[in-house]
Protein backbone atom coordinates (compact mmCIF):
# COMPACT_ATOMS: atom_id res chain seq x y z
CA UNK A 1 0.00 0.00 0.00
CA UNK A 2 1.38 3.44 -1.11
CA UNK A 3 0.18 6.50 1.24
CA UNK A 4 0.79 9.68 0.42
CA UNK A 5 0.06 12.94 2.54
CA UNK A 6 0.31 16.46 2.43
CA UNK A 7 3.26 16.17 -0.61
CA UNK A 8 3.78 19.77 -1.99
CA UNK A 9 6.51 20.60 -4.59
CA UNK A 10 7.01 25.01 -4.81
CA UNK A 11 9.38 25.68 -7.61
CA UNK A 12 11.45 28.79 -7.71
CA UNK A 13 11.21 30.71 -11.07
CA UNK A 14 13.14 33.80 -10.45
CA UNK A 15 10.87 35.72 -7.97
CA UNK A 16 7.83 33.77 -8.68
CA UNK A 17 6.79 30.69 -6.80
CA UNK A 18 5.49 27.74 -8.83
CA UNK A 19 3.36 25.70 -6.69
CA UNK A 20 3.32 22.03 -8.72
CA UNK A 21 2.05 20.14 -6.25
CA UNK A 22 -0.21 21.65 -3.04
CA UNK A 23 -0.74 19.53 -0.53
CA UNK A 24 -1.90 16.31 -1.92
CA UNK A 25 -2.82 13.56 -0.28
CA UNK A 26 -4.13 9.90 -1.32
CA UNK A 27 -3.64 6.28 -0.55
CA UNK A 28 -3.89 3.17 -2.60
CA UNK A 29 -4.27 -0.04 -0.48
CA UNK A 30 -2.86 -3.33 -2.55
CA UNK A 31 -4.96 -5.47 -5.18
CA UNK A 32 -6.11 -1.77 -5.91
CA UNK A 33 -5.75 0.63 -9.13
CA UNK A 34 -5.77 4.22 -8.21
CA UNK A 35 -6.13 6.51 -11.69
CA UNK A 36 -4.82 10.27 -11.47
CA UNK A 37 -6.15 12.54 -13.97
CA UNK A 38 -5.75 16.13 -15.05
CA UNK A 39 -5.17 18.42 -18.08
CA UNK A 40 -1.52 19.36 -19.36
CA UNK A 41 0.09 21.76 -16.35
CA UNK A 42 -1.91 20.05 -13.51
CA UNK A 43 1.14 18.76 -11.68
CA UNK A 44 1.05 14.92 -13.16
CA UNK A 45 5.15 14.95 -14.54
CA UNK A 46 5.78 16.86 -11.09
CA UNK A 47 4.06 14.14 -8.93
CA UNK A 48 5.72 11.26 -10.52
CA UNK A 49 9.02 12.43 -10.19
CA UNK A 50 8.28 13.38 -6.09
CA UNK A 51 6.70 9.46 -5.47
CA UNK A 52 9.86 7.98 -7.23
CA UNK A 53 12.01 10.76 -5.30
CA UNK A 54 14.02 11.56 -8.63
CA UNK A 55 12.85 15.17 -7.36
CA UNK A 56 12.74 16.36 -3.63
CA UNK A 57 9.66 17.36 -2.43
CA UNK A 58 9.78 20.47 -0.50
CA UNK A 59 6.94 18.95 1.75
CA UNK A 60 5.02 16.12 2.76
CA UNK A 61 5.49 12.08 2.63
CA UNK A 62 5.71 9.30 0.51
CA UNK A 63 4.55 6.21 2.66
CA UNK A 64 5.05 2.67 1.58
CA UNK A 65 3.81 -0.25 3.69
CA UNK A 66 4.49 2.08 6.61
CA UNK A 67 8.07 3.28 5.57
CA UNK A 68 8.98 6.76 4.59
CA UNK A 69 10.49 7.20 1.65
CA UNK A 70 11.42 11.02 1.69
CA UNK A 71 13.35 10.30 4.95
CA UNK A 72 15.60 7.95 3.07
CA UNK A 73 19.06 8.76 1.93
CA UNK A 74 22.10 7.44 0.17
CA UNK A 75 21.74 3.70 0.32
CA UNK A 76 18.66 3.54 1.94
CA UNK A 77 17.05 5.81 -1.02
CA UNK A 78 18.14 3.57 -3.83
CA UNK A 79 16.76 0.64 -1.77
CA UNK A 80 13.30 2.52 -0.95
CA UNK A 81 13.07 3.11 -4.80
CA UNK A 82 13.12 -0.20 -6.17
CA UNK A 83 9.91 -0.41 -3.95
CA UNK A 84 8.41 1.46 -6.56
CA UNK A 85 8.46 0.15 -10.10
CA UNK A 86 8.07 2.87 -12.98
CA UNK A 87 6.40 2.12 -16.37
CA UNK A 88 6.98 5.40 -18.59
CA UNK A 89 5.23 6.16 -21.83
CA UNK A 90 7.54 5.02 -23.58
CA UNK A 91 8.79 1.82 -22.34
CA UNK A 92 12.84 3.49 -22.67
CA UNK A 93 14.17 0.20 -23.67
CA UNK A 94 18.15 -0.34 -24.10
CA UNK A 95 18.18 -0.77 -27.79
CA UNK A 96 21.62 -2.61 -27.57
CA UNK A 97 20.46 -5.30 -25.15
CA UNK A 98 17.88 -8.29 -25.42
CA UNK A 99 14.72 -8.04 -24.08
CA UNK A 100 15.77 -10.35 -21.66
CA UNK A 101 18.75 -8.38 -20.36
CA UNK A 102 16.28 -5.18 -20.59
CA UNK A 103 14.03 -6.76 -18.21
CA UNK A 104 16.70 -8.13 -15.70
CA UNK A 105 18.69 -5.00 -15.66
CA UNK A 106 17.25 -3.71 -12.25
CA UNK A 107 18.84 -7.33 -10.97
CA UNK A 108 21.91 -6.83 -12.59
CA UNK A 109 22.00 -3.09 -10.61
CA UNK A 110 21.15 -5.33 -7.45
CA UNK A 111 24.08 -7.98 -8.01
CA UNK A 112 21.35 -10.52 -8.14
CA UNK A 113 23.34 -13.68 -10.29
CA UNK A 114 23.20 -15.11 -13.30
CA UNK A 115 20.80 -18.06 -13.29
CA UNK A 116 18.54 -16.63 -10.31
CA UNK A 117 18.20 -13.51 -12.97
CA UNK A 118 17.36 -15.75 -16.12
CA UNK A 119 14.71 -17.61 -14.06
CA UNK A 120 13.24 -14.44 -12.56
CA UNK A 121 13.15 -12.87 -16.58
CA UNK A 122 11.30 -16.08 -18.12
CA UNK A 123 9.07 -16.11 -15.44
CA UNK A 124 7.91 -12.23 -15.94
CA UNK A 125 8.76 -12.64 -19.87
CA UNK A 126 5.67 -15.40 -19.61
CA UNK A 127 3.69 -13.02 -17.36
CA UNK A 128 3.83 -10.43 -20.10
CA UNK A 129 2.93 -12.61 -22.73
CA UNK A 130 6.44 -12.67 -24.11
CA UNK A 131 7.69 -15.78 -23.50
CA UNK A 132 9.39 -16.38 -26.83
CA UNK A 133 11.13 -12.60 -27.36
CA UNK A 134 14.34 -12.92 -24.46
CA UNK A 135 16.63 -13.08 -27.49
CA UNK A 136 14.99 -10.67 -29.64
CA UNK A 137 16.01 -6.92 -29.88
CA UNK A 138 14.10 -3.83 -28.72
CA UNK A 139 13.88 -2.30 -32.51
CA UNK A 140 11.98 -5.70 -33.53
CA UNK A 141 9.08 -5.62 -31.48
CA UNK A 142 5.95 -3.58 -32.13
CA UNK A 143 5.37 -0.53 -29.58
CA UNK A 144 2.54 -2.63 -27.38
CA UNK A 145 5.08 -5.41 -27.10
CA UNK A 146 7.91 -2.76 -25.91
CA UNK A 147 5.48 -1.61 -22.99
CA UNK A 148 4.96 -5.47 -21.84
CA UNK A 149 8.72 -5.43 -21.82
CA UNK A 150 8.47 -2.41 -19.62
CA UNK A 151 5.74 -3.86 -17.72
CA UNK A 152 8.42 -6.68 -17.02
CA UNK A 153 11.09 -4.87 -16.15
CA UNK A 154 9.15 -2.36 -13.90
CA UNK A 155 8.60 -6.01 -11.91
CA UNK A 156 11.65 -7.47 -11.63
CA UNK A 157 12.52 -6.69 -8.42
CA UNK A 158 9.03 -7.17 -6.68
CA UNK A 159 8.11 -3.68 -6.06
CA UNK A 160 5.06 -3.11 -4.09
CA UNK A 161 3.90 -0.48 -6.11
CA UNK A 162 3.74 -0.04 -10.14
CA UNK A 163 3.29 3.22 -10.74
CA UNK A 164 2.35 4.01 -14.65
CA UNK A 165 2.87 7.14 -16.20
CA UNK A 166 1.02 7.76 -19.15
CA UNK A 167 1.37 4.04 -20.31
CA UNK A 168 -1.17 3.82 -23.55
CA UNK A 169 -0.75 7.63 -24.92
CA UNK A 170 2.06 6.38 -27.77
CA UNK A 171 -0.41 3.39 -28.87
CA UNK A 172 -3.44 2.68 -30.71
CA UNK A 173 -6.64 2.11 -29.23
CA UNK A 174 -6.46 -1.64 -29.57
CA UNK A 175 -3.15 -2.17 -28.17
CA UNK A 176 -4.35 0.10 -25.79
CA UNK A 177 -6.93 -2.01 -24.62
CA UNK A 178 -4.43 -4.98 -24.58
CA UNK A 179 -1.77 -2.83 -22.29
CA UNK A 180 -4.65 -2.17 -20.16
CA UNK A 181 -5.45 -5.29 -19.67
CA UNK A 182 -2.19 -6.40 -18.95
CA UNK A 183 -2.17 -3.82 -15.87
CA UNK A 184 -5.39 -5.18 -14.79
CA UNK A 185 -4.28 -8.76 -14.54
CA UNK A 186 -1.21 -8.29 -12.84
CA UNK A 187 -2.87 -5.91 -10.24
CA UNK A 188 -3.37 -9.17 -8.23
CA UNK A 189 0.21 -10.30 -8.15
CA UNK A 190 1.88 -10.14 -4.76
CA UNK A 191 -0.29 -7.76 -3.12
CA UNK A 192 0.72 -4.86 -5.77
CA UNK A 193 -0.61 -0.94 -5.39
CA UNK A 194 -1.03 0.42 -8.44
CA UNK A 195 -1.10 3.87 -10.05
CA UNK A 196 -2.23 4.79 -13.13
CA UNK A 197 -1.14 8.70 -14.03
CA UNK A 198 -2.57 10.06 -16.97
CA UNK A 199 -4.29 12.78 -19.07
CA UNK A 200 -7.10 10.15 -20.71
CA UNK A 201 -10.82 9.52 -19.05
CA UNK A 202 -11.16 6.10 -21.34
CA UNK A 203 -8.05 4.59 -19.28
CA UNK A 204 -9.24 5.53 -15.75
CA UNK A 205 -12.76 4.62 -16.40
CA UNK A 206 -11.50 0.98 -18.17
CA UNK A 207 -9.44 0.17 -15.58
CA UNK A 208 -9.28 2.23 -12.40
CA UNK A 209 -11.47 1.40 -8.78
CA UNK A 210 -10.71 4.79 -7.65
CA UNK A 211 -10.02 8.32 -9.30
CA UNK A 212 -8.30 11.59 -8.38
CA UNK A 213 -8.68 14.55 -10.52
CA UNK A 214 -5.59 16.82 -9.96
CA UNK A 215 -5.80 20.34 -11.08
CA UNK A 216 -3.31 23.48 -10.23
CA UNK A 217 -1.26 20.74 -8.07
CA UNK A 218 -4.33 19.90 -5.84
CA UNK A 219 -6.78 16.87 -5.74
CA UNK A 220 -10.12 18.72 -6.25
CA UNK A 221 -12.39 15.67 -6.39
CA UNK A 222 -11.04 11.97 -5.18
CA UNK A 223 -13.38 8.38 -4.96
CA UNK A 224 -14.36 5.58 -5.98
CA UNK A 225 -14.63 5.78 -10.08
CA UNK A 226 -18.45 6.11 -10.38
CA UNK A 227 -18.71 8.38 -7.70
CA UNK A 228 -15.73 10.67 -9.43
CA UNK A 229 -17.02 10.15 -13.20
CA UNK A 230 -21.00 11.14 -11.94
CA UNK A 231 -19.55 14.24 -10.28
CA UNK A 232 -17.16 15.13 -13.36
P1 LIG B 1 1.82 17.97 -16.07
O1 LIG B 1 2.77 16.84 -16.07
O2 LIG B 1 0.48 17.63 -15.46
O3 LIG B 1 1.69 18.61 -17.41
P2 LIG B 1 3.90 19.35 -14.56
O4 LIG B 1 4.11 18.56 -13.31
O5 LIG B 1 4.87 19.19 -15.68
O6 LIG B 1 2.40 19.10 -15.07
O7 LIG B 1 3.86 20.89 -14.20
C1 LIG B 1 3.05 21.45 -13.15
C2 LIG B 1 3.37 22.91 -13.02
O8 LIG B 1 4.68 23.04 -12.49
C3 LIG B 1 3.39 23.67 -14.34
O9 LIG B 1 2.92 24.97 -14.06
C4 LIG B 1 4.84 23.67 -14.72
O10 LIG B 1 5.16 24.75 -15.55
C5 LIG B 1 5.52 23.77 -13.37
N1 LIG B 1 6.85 23.12 -13.37
C6 LIG B 1 7.11 21.81 -13.55
N2 LIG B 1 8.42 21.57 -13.44
C7 LIG B 1 9.01 22.75 -13.18
C8 LIG B 1 10.36 23.16 -12.97
N3 LIG B 1 11.36 22.29 -13.01
N4 LIG B 1 10.58 24.46 -12.73
C9 LIG B 1 9.57 25.33 -12.68
N5 LIG B 1 8.28 25.02 -12.88
C10 LIG B 1 7.99 23.74 -13.13
P1 LIG C 1 5.65 16.35 -19.81
O1 LIG C 1 4.33 17.04 -19.64
O2 LIG C 1 5.80 15.60 -21.09
O3 LIG C 1 6.06 15.58 -18.63
P2 LIG C 1 6.77 18.97 -19.47
O4 LIG C 1 6.86 19.79 -20.69
O5 LIG C 1 5.69 19.23 -18.48
O6 LIG C 1 6.77 17.46 -19.95
O7 LIG C 1 8.13 19.06 -18.66
C1 LIG C 1 9.36 18.64 -19.19
C2 LIG C 1 10.44 19.02 -18.21
O8 LIG C 1 10.51 20.45 -18.09
C3 LIG C 1 10.19 18.49 -16.81
O9 LIG C 1 11.41 18.04 -16.26
C4 LIG C 1 9.65 19.68 -16.04
O10 LIG C 1 10.03 19.66 -14.69
C5 LIG C 1 10.31 20.84 -16.73
N1 LIG C 1 9.43 22.00 -16.71
C6 LIG C 1 8.12 22.03 -16.97
N2 LIG C 1 7.63 23.26 -16.83
C7 LIG C 1 8.69 24.03 -16.49
C8 LIG C 1 8.85 25.41 -16.22
N3 LIG C 1 7.82 26.25 -16.24
N4 LIG C 1 10.07 25.85 -15.92
C9 LIG C 1 11.10 25.01 -15.87
N5 LIG C 1 11.02 23.71 -16.12
C10 LIG C 1 9.82 23.21 -16.42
Amino acid sequence: MITVTDLTKVYHQGRREVRALDGVSLTVPEGSIHGIIGHSGAGKSTLVRCLTLLDRPTSGRVEINGVDLTAARDAALRTARRRIGLVFQQANLFDSRTIADNVGYPLELIGVDKATRAAKVAELLGLVGLADAGQAYPAQLSGGMRQRVGIARALATDPDVLLFDEPTSALDPKTTDEILDLIMQVRGRGGLAVLVITHEMHVVKRICDSVSLLDGGRIVESGALTDVVSRL
